[in-house]
């Protein structure tokens, strides 16, 4: 063992007294920043990646980091010392441990983790993001999609092997898609880099996927979405995802939901809301007006003396949800319309009215009398 070597403390970036969980954060973030996956064929990140590796596994384990801080390197890396024989900490067994079985890691380091034998991967899940019209959400719809995404190869099979030949065996792990590297103290078990753990080579790659098994392609889809999603809804088509590595199972496609604004229907929850202009007079004398809904124009009755922002709520007009029962209800707010561009005449006539409202013994502004109520009460309050 040369003596150059670095302090484990200081590798791991911790002090003496670190806790098992500093510990464990250090590492993770010192593997994630110098894995071999990450940094293919830099020496640097590798010995960076292994020096770490080390000193998380003696610093991890409470008798060697006992030997370790009593007598320094030589306490841990000397045969038969402190930590005894059969330490085989093995690479797979740290991750677990560290990512506390989790998927981090395998969604990083596509699956490395987990050794044994070596397995088909499964392919990976797509997302898709979807954007609908408010008339598509409500109704249901069949919409074709384009997803970029890998399928298998169709001129091997997805097995990569040009057609009429096969794979034959890894000479360098003997077909078991792990391979055993001695470490100092250690033996670590890795991913056979030559096979990359699959336990076949191929001699003679197919021409269309140079081997890979998988091609990309845009993949036409037809997608059938159910009458009442939303937005954050989520539908999953089973196997459309990208396809396995060599021969291995698809993926999931999700699409995701989005609803893009509508120019006359707010949707909340199962409701649907929408404001409805209507003229002073129609909202003074009462009468009946046209509201929209998504299944067409139909009448709303609106009283005599409505005041602007009123609801009117229309049962069962709102949206159908996916699930459940119970329909919504559309909600309409009526606004009253000031006139514009009013001709000289139109001008007189509501000057007339103005004048004789505010000449007549009546309250006809109960808003305006409540508000200067209030008003007045507000100063009064103030000077008090
Ligand atoms: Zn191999
Ligand atoms: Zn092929």
């Amino acid at each position: 063992m040369p003596d150059n070597k670095r302090d484990y403390y200081d590798v791991l970036g911790v002090s003496r007294n670190a806790s098992e969980a500093e510990l464990k954060k250090a590492y993770r973030r010192l593997a994630m920043k110098y894995h071999p996956d990450r940094n293919p064929d830099d020496k640097t990140a590798e010995t960076s990646f292994k020096e770490a590796k080390e000193a998380y596994e003696v610093l991890a384990d409470s008798q060697k980091r006992a030997a370790y801080d009593q007598f320094g390197h030589a306490g841990v890396n000397a045969a038969g010392g402190p930590g005894g024989a059969g330490g085989g900490a093995n690479f797979s067994d740290i991750f677990s441990d560290i990512f506390g079985g989790g998927d981090v890691f395998s969604d990083i380091f596509g699956g490395m983790r987990g050794g044994g034998r070596a397995q088909a991967h499964r392919g990976a899940d797509l997302r898709y993001d979807l954007e609908l019209s408010l008339e598509q959400a409500v109704g249901g719809a069949s919409i074709q999609v384009h997803v970029p995404t890998l399928v298998a190869c169709e001129d091997c099979d997805g097995k990569g092997a040009r057609k009429g030949t096969s794979t034959q065996t890894c000479e360098d792990c003997q077909g078991a898609g792990q391979v055993h590297l001695q470490q100092g103290f250690f033996t670590v078990q890795q991913t056979c880099p030559t096979c990359r753990g699959r336990g076949q080579v191929i001699t003679n790659p197919c021409f269309s996927c140079q081997g890979q098994g998988r091609i990309k392609k845009r993949k036409k889809l037809q997608v059938k979405i159910p009458a009442g999603v939303n937005t954050g809804d989520r539908i999953r088509l089973s196997g459309e995802g990208e396809a396995g590595a060599f021969g291995a199972g698809a993926g999931d496609l999700y699409v995701q939901v989005h609803i893009k604004p509508h120019a006359i229907f707010h949707r909340e929850g199962n409701d649907l809301l929408c404001e409805v202009p209507i003229s002073f007079a129609s909202a003074a004398l009462g009468g009946e007006i046209e509201v929209p809904t998504l299944a067409g124009r139909v009448k709303l009755k609106i009283p005599a003396e409505t005041q602007t922002g009123k609801l009117f709520r229309l049962r069962g007009r709102g949206v159908k949800p996916v699930r459940g029962s119970g329909t919504g209800d559309l909600i309409c707010r009526v606004v009253i319309e000031t006139p514009v561009k009013l001709s000289r005449k139109q001008k007189d006539l509501l000057r007339d009215l103005d004048t004789d409202l505010s000449n007549d013994a009546h309250d006809h502004s109960p808003r305006a009398k409540s508000w200067f109520m209030g008003v007045k009460k507000f100063f009064e309050d103030m000077r008090a």
